[in-house]
């Protein structure tokens, strides 16, 4: 399965085949690290998880969607939509 991997820190965007081959290249990203649907990091490796929705709802900077800036509500509403929300169409890639 071809996944689209997108940090949610800084944009940055990869195509990968096979999850090991991410996460050797730095990402944490499901399906090698969490899992669909569950709100963790999506972080390429320069970004730290400090920065991830995850972290904002965990120190309670975030407590509801309405809490959310418009980039955090896409990260969510794309974590939520997991995996169908990154699986790379014949018009993508
Ligand atoms: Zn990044």
């Amino acid at each position: 399965m071809r996944l689209k991997y997108i940090c949610e820190n800084c944009g940055k965007v990869a195509f990968y085949d096979d999850p090991e081959e991410a996460f050797k290249a730095g990402w944490d990203y499901p399906p090698k690290m969490y899992s669909f649907g569950m709100i963790s990091p999506r972080t390429c490796g320069n970004c730290e998880i400090t920065t991830t929705l995850w972290w904002a709802m965990t120190t309670r900077d975030i407590k509801s969607i309405a809490d959310m800036t418009p980039q955090q509500k896409e990260t969510f509403d794309r974590i939520m939509g997991e995996p169908q929300s990154i699986m790379v169409t014949d018009d993508e890639d």
